[in-house]
Order: C-alpha cells, then sequence, then structure tokens
C-alpha cells in the first residue's frame, strides 16, 4: 500500500483503511518500545494472526510469562473519549465507537479455548494499551483491562519486577502458536492496479515525494532535500517495481520508463548488471533478481 500510494489515486475505502493500519503500526511500534525495556524472563511474541475452530483473530502482542500470558490489544487512538456503561463514546459527539473490549474479550476466548485444545492451561488476562499520548478517556476504570498512555510505564515496570522463570513449557507455548501463525491476513488486500496506472518516477526514501535528477550522478527531492546518488536510487526504485510486478521481467527499457528521470539508457544498463544477473540474448536481455537480495 505504501509502495502504491504516491503513484495512484487510492480508492476512499483502501485509502481510509491504509491510514488506519498505519496508525496502527505507528502504535504497536511506540508499544514494542515500552515492551524492550523489559529485562525479566518473558516471551514476546508479536503480530499473531491465529485461527480456531474458523474464527481468525489477531494478536498485537503476546507476553508470556511464568505465571500467565499476557495478551495485548494495543490502540493508537487520539481524542477524547467516555467510558459509560461499558461503551465508548467520542466525548464530542456523544457518538459511540466500535468496542475495543469486545474484540480484546473474543481473542483471550479464542487463545484460551486454542491453549486448552493444545493441552496447555495458563491463566491469560488481556489489556487494552492505549498508547497515544494524545488520547484521554474520561471515566476510565481504575482498574482493569484498561491501561492509559499514562500507566503504560508503571504497568510495564510492575511486569519487571514480577519474579518469572520459565522453562521450556512456556517455549513450547511459544514454539506452538508461532507454527500456528497465519502469514497473510485475508483482509489485508490491495486495491487493484496496473502498470500502466501508475505514476512513473523515482520517489524518496524519506518523504515519497517524487526526486529531480541533478547532474549525471545525483537525485535531490525538492521537497525534504535529501540527495542520493542516481545508481542507488535506480536501485531503490527496482526494488519497489519488484514489489509491485513480482511477475514482471525487469528490462532496461522498462526500468527507464518506470524511473523516468534517467535520461540515459546506457547508465541503467550498467546499474542492472552490475548489481542483477542478465538472462536472455544481446536483444532481449533481462535481469533477474536472486532471492535473497
Ligand atoms: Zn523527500
Amino acid at each position: 500500500m505504501q509502495l502504491l500510494d504516491s503513484r495512484m489515486a487510492i480508492p476512499e475505502a483502501e485509502s481510509r483503511r491504509f491510514q488506519n493500519l498505519k496508525k496502527g503500526i505507528e502504535g504497536e511500534k511506540r508499544f514494542d518500545s515500552l515492551t524492550e525495556t523489559i529485562q525479566n524472563g518473558v516471551l514476546l511474541l508479536r503480530d499473531l494472526c491465529l485461527e480456531y475452530q474458523h474464527s481468525i483473530f489477531q494478536i498485537d502482542t503476546l507476553m508470556i510469562s511464568e505465571k500467565k500470558i499476557y495478551l495485548f490489544e494495543v490502540k493508537n487512538y487520539e481524542g477524547e473519549y467516555v467510558f459509560e456503561n461499558g461503551e465508548f463514546r467520542v466525548l464530542a459527539s456523544g457518538q459511540e465507537i466500535l468496542n475495543p473490549l469486545h474484540q480484546l474479550n473474543r481473542s483471550v476466548t479464542l487463545l484460551r479455548s486454542l491453549l486448552n485444545s493444545l493441552g496447555f492451561q495458563i491463566p491469560i488476562q488481556g489489556y487494552l494499551a492505549f498508547v497515544n499520548d494524545q488520547f484521554t478517556l474520561y471515566q476510565a476504570p481504575a482498574e482493569g483491562l484498561i491501561l492509559l498512555p499514562s500507566q503504560l510505564k508503571r504497568f510495564m515496570a510492575h511486569i519487571d519486577r514480577t519474579p518469572s522463570i520459565l522453562d521450556s513449557r512456556h517455549g513450547k507455548i511459544a514454539e506452538r502458536l508461532r507454527e500456528r501463525h497465519l502469514p497473510n491476513p485475508p483482509n489485508e488486500r490491495l486495491p487493484k492496479y496496473e502498470y500502466i496506472q501508475l505514476r512513473k518516477g523515482i520517489l524518496c526514501r524519506d518523504c515519497r515525494s517524487f526526486m529531480e535528477r541533478k547532474g549525471a550522478q545525483l537525485v535531490t527531492c525538492a521537497t525534504c532535500e535529501t540527495a542520493e546518488s542516481a545508481e542507488h536510487s535506480v536501485l531503490r526504485s527496482v526494488g519497489e517495481f519488484v514489489r509491485l510486478f513480482p511477475d514482471k521481467r525487469i528490462t532496461t527499457g522498462l526500468i527507464q520508463d518506470w524511473c523516468r528521470i534517467i535520461d540515459s539508457r546506457k547508465s541503467i544498463r550498467r546499474v542492472l548488471s552490475r548489481h542483477y544477473k542478465a538472462s536472455g540474448g544481446r536483444r532481449y536481455r533481462y535481469y533477474i533478481v536472486e532471492k535473497n537480495r
């Protein structure tokens, strides 16, 4: 989605989903930086997608400690909300939002059933972790499942102080869950796109604006003033091309068209032949990206 974002108009529903996804990932990163401070004996599993009896559920962070498993549902909400009769409302409008506690409870229940079915009996405690400093929840319950931004550090410190000695059983739980992880959540489909409809050019690695050529060796970004060697920027663009079009053959002509701002066919060919394996005859040469690149 990020690769497509600057190159095409993404349909509104998908664009909104993408923004939410991006925000969610930022939130998870923020949460990761908190869990990374824990020195205690715990096992961390992130971004799990699991299935139990045809129900798919995703877990942002799972922390396995000696006596229990902490399951964290991470939310990067911003703004002011009220917690009333177990429901969340936007403070200004009074509008009720999709209750994240329901999602949390569902994940806890499904994980418990899954672990039981695998022969593990260990208590699971679910938490809703709000990570954005710009989030306020009025009438938040003082204790329980909801962790506010101001409470997160203290909560992690508490986990860090709670004695926890792991043995092979804990390792097995982590191993079983990792084995069952589904790599592609079915709801993360991309919008339809074709080569011809995408805007061509080299995108800035820092701000994703289109770059300009400056002399033969350099490309620059007018927006954030990043400068990069032409060679490196072409390589990056080939990388994006391969991600977006894994089935297309990489040829000098196609990459020149894709990069748009490199006039010299020769320099494109030089970059490709230096970094990729050439195949085909002289006239129909194409380049192969090795899997481990
Ligand atoms: Zn830039």
